[in-house]
């Protein structure tokens, strides 16, 4: 059998999101590993940075960064940090929001709840690619996860369901304003997958049972499936694709009303 060529060879990719191995970004890493790209990752703030330094040596990061989204002086220092690098690919997957405006119904959320999750899973992606882009000379691919609960309301999803509308909305304008340079822009929206944020959403084991049900292919997401799609956006093959969604999810968000038995 004739070797295929590795998709990603030559092109260093940033990667915001790892927090621990179940993490979205922790399969996107490792895709982007097995495909020969450059990779660094970041960590947010002193708590993480023996884990990520561990996950990373791992993964065979080569630089491994300090960067909370939220603090525009650290993005200034993670941009004079990677002086003199060119940067093809970002991926941002990164979100948060209080646990409180995950369980209660969305009429209740708070101003300072909704400001928050809007702050870090939303604007986030304006400021890291108004600060990375520049680096990005030869053009690239910025890449971020999203959620269906940004189109459909999800049980409890709420106030990250608006963050994620606003994702998708800023996905777009970025897409318009960076193309010119020949730098795309998409997110991935996955489906569910038990990490450490998606525990933070009241009952999310039974949307998990619920897609496996419902979606077409009777099963739910597996995090590798979505560093494929990363790979694909990252690299040559996504060429013409910018300012999109792409939809790993099994094929649940097809699906209207289920025909009763
Ligand atoms: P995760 O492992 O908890 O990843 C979330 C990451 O965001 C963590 O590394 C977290 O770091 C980071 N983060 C939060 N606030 C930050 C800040 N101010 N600065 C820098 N980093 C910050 O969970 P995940 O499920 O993989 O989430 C990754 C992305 O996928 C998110 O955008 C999420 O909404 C999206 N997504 C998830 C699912 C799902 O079902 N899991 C489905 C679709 C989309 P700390 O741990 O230090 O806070």
């Amino acid at each position: 059998m004739e070797l295929m060529s590795q998709l990603l060879a030559g092109k260093t990719a940033i990667i915001l999101g790892v927090a621990n191995k179940w993490s979205i970004a922790y399969a996107i890493a490792e895709a982007y590993r097995r495909e020969g790209a450059r990779i660094i990752l970041t960590y947010q703030g002193d708590r993480l940075k023996a884990t990520v330094e561990e996950l990373g040596k791992e993964l065979g990061a080569a630089r491994i960064l300090n960067c909370d989204v939220t603090k525009p002086e650290e993005l200034e220092a993670l941009v004079s940090e990677m002086a003199g690098e060119r940067l093809d690919v970002v991926v941002h997957s990164i979100a948060f929001a209080n646990r409180e405006d995950l369980s209660r119904p969305f009429l209740e959320t708070s101003r300072d709840g909704y400001l928050l999750a809007q702050e870090v899973s939303s604007y986030s992606l304006v400021s890291v690619a108004r600060a990375l882009s520049p680096l990005m000379t030869e053009g690239g691919s910025i890449l971020t996860l999203t959620y269906l609960g940004s189109v459909r309301v999800i049980p409890n999803y709420n106030v990250m369901g608006v963050a994620k509308a606003a994702l998708e909305a800023c996905v777009r304008y970025l897409a318009s304003d960076l193309g010119a340079k020949n730098i795309r822009v998409n997110g991935i929206s996955a489906g569910p997958i038990k990490t450490a944020s998606a525990r933070g959403i009241k009952d999310f084991s039974k949307v998990l049972d619920g897609v496996a049900a419902v979606a077409p292919l009777k099963r739910n997401t597996d995090p590798a499936e979505v560093g494929d799609t990363a790979v694909f956006l990252g690299s040559h093959l996504g060429r013409g694709v910018t300012g999109n969604v792409i939809y790993v999810d099994a094929g649940f968000q097809v699906m209207g009303l289920q025909a009763p038995d």
